[in-house]
């Protein structure tokens, strides 16, 4: 999703001089803001505000919230583009970013005002570049075949581990395999977000529900135990105490076996 649009006006000048007029709508106050935005969308939002200006929008769904970060600007919403916005946020589509873009032509002063270098008369155009929204339909812990939260749940569970308060995600796969790769994450955690997302390629009848068991307890073994720190030391990610952790696995034999297996022979890599 990438818009090259430019708003024409430049706004050098809007620097110390208060905040624009607003043609039609004045500003709300974030609270308002908020709950105005609220009350369109079905699910839990969380609006941060910003004062950037390349990124002026920014949406992602993290464990059921709808994470919105805004550039101040938009509290000058119209009950339009607000619509838009929640329409946006929610589902992506080309009718509800056209309004937005629409409202971020006619408010490039303001936007410049709140941005943080239009100081420097840095903000002479604006542009709208929504970033990439993870919606619904693209993070999902259900499957084709598999639902990631029964499963981080039964290893939660036979491993006595605490999952509260952690994502579980099937990723968007970019990455590949093939001959020319040595090695492919099937799992990774976002400590940021507490997040696990696993590989899609995982989400198939010929994977064995304790190989994904495997794949999601070591994610949750990252949850647990964070990567240490020393000074003057490399980050370390797998540490020992990690990997002792990670071999109480019951079939973690099998499950070293199988990966390999896979590896090999369903995503054609050249593992020994
Ligand atoms: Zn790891």
């Amino acid at each position: 999703m990438h818009d090259d649009k430019k708003a024409d006006s430049p706004c050098r000048e809007s620097k110390g001089h208060g905040v624009p007029e607003s043609a039609s709508s004045p500003l709300m106050s974030e609270q308002v803001f908020r709950s105005r935005l609220a009350a369109l969308c079905k699910g839990p939002i969380q609006v941060d505000f910003t004062f950037n200006r390349a990124s002026l929008l920014r949406a992602s769904l993290v464990r059921g919230v709808i994470k919105i970060r805004i550039q101040h600007a938009f509290r000058a919403a119209d009950d339009n583009t607000l619509k838009a916005l929640a329409d946006f946020v929610q589902k992506p589509e080309s009718s509800s970013q056209a309004i937005l873009k629409g409202f971020v032509q006619s408010r490039s002063e303001l936007i410049c005002f709140f941005a943080e270098k239009a100081q420097s008369g840095q903000c002479a155009q604006v542009e709208y570049v929504p970033e990439k929204l993870l919606n619904g339909r693209e993070l999902k812990p259900q499957g084709r075949h598999k639902n990631l939260e029964k499963v981080l749940a039964k290893v939660a569970d036979d491993y006595r581990l605490d999952a509260k308060g952690i994502g579980i995600f099937w990723s968007q796969g970019r990455e590949i395999a093939g001959p020319k790769r040595r090695s492919i994450r099937f799992g990774s955690f976002n400590s940021k977000n507490r997040t696990i997302r696993i590989h899609p390629v995982l989400d198939s009848p010929v994977v064995p529900d304790f190989f994904i068991e495997f794949i999601v307890y070591h994610e949750l073994l990252h949850a647990i135990f964070p990567p240490t720190k020393k000074p003057q030391e490399r980050r370390s990610i797998h540490t020992g105490q990690f990997k002792q952790r990670e071999r109480l696995f019951a079939r973690y034999d099998e499950a070293i076996a199988f990966e390999r297996k896979f590896a090999r022979e369903k995503l054609g890599m050249k593992i020994k």
